[in-house]
């Protein structure tokens, strides 16, 4: 298995795209961390739909968004396991509503979820990533982030944050064996775009693959860039959009 002996932590690994990448990672012998803020019981789910596939992990809640809060958890695992191999910065929300109508608190909420969230656990990742000369870091950005969308500024902001975040990190820390890419999910079905049920066939229509994608397209895209089939790539951004973006 591609990933023995490796410890990951996939943040937002209770539900959608990241409990896809949990098991994906745990199912090539990752022994995989699940975060998660606020659904308990999905988590354990996550974690026990690890264990029957034959993996490991275990689960740990924080909020990303908090600094301290995200060291102090990230700083027992890695004294528990010794090492922190693979970070995927999943966790994030949306808080949609056209400028002119937006509070401030889904602006800063949005954004220090989505964007801090990654430079919080980044951070901390890093500085044991260094020390060990291996690492590899998955930011999920979104399509969003370079094509626009009415009645998300904080979200595309947010993500377009995580695209530059990824490309100067993966400069900061290339020499230290630790590569930094990004996946660029399109439509998904999660929880997340739930709500546009309704407008489901005409979104189909404007994808090129002509079907919404679901987050085991998006956990393929993750391994590959935690794989060593991609040991020269870093700095990149992977579209997993059907074709959506282009
Ligand atoms: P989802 O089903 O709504 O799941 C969100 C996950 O993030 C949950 O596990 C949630 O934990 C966790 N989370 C939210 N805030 C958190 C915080 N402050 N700290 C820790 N965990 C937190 O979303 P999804 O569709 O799978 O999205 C996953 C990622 O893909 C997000 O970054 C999203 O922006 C991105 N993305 C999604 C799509 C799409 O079409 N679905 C498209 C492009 C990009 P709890 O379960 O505890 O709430």
């Amino acid at each position: 298995m591609a990933l023995s002996g490796r410890v990951a932590l996939v943040t937002g690994g209770s539900r959608g795209i990241g409990r896809a990448v949990s098991l994906k990672l745990a199912g090539e012998g990752a022994y995989t961390i699940v975060n998660y803020m606020n659904c308990r019981e999905a988590a354990r789910e996550t974690l026990r739909l690890i264990r029957e596939r034959g993996g490991d992990g275990e689960v740990a809640p924080f909020d990303v968004a908090d600094a301290a809060a995200a060291a102090e958890e990230m700083g027992r695992i890695i004294k528990e396991k010794g090492r922190l191999d693979i970070l995927v910065n999943n966790a994030g929300i949306s808080r949609d509503g056209l400028i002119v109508r937006m509070k401030e608190q889904d602006w800063d909420r949005t954004i220090d979820t989505n964007l801090k969230g990654a430079f919080n656990c980044c951070r901390v990742a890093a500085r044991q990533m260094i020390r060990q000369r291996w690492g590899r870091i998955v930011n999920v950005a979104s399509v969003v982030a370079e094509a626009g969308n009415p009645g998300q500024v904080n979200y595309c902001a947010s993500k377009a944050g995580v695209i530059g975040l990824t490309k100067a990190l993966a400069r900061e820390l290339a020499s230290r064996n630790i590569r930094v890419n990004a996946v660029s999910p399109g439509l998904i079905e999660t929880d997340m775009t739930a709500s546009l049920e309704e407008r489901k066939e005409e979104i189909r229509d404007s994808i090129p693959l002509l079907r919404l994608g679901n987050p085991d397209d998006v956990a393929g895209a993750v391994l590959f860039l935690v794989s060593p089939e991609s040991d020269y790539i870093t700095g990149q951004v992977i579209r997993v959009d059907g074709g959506l973006y282009m």
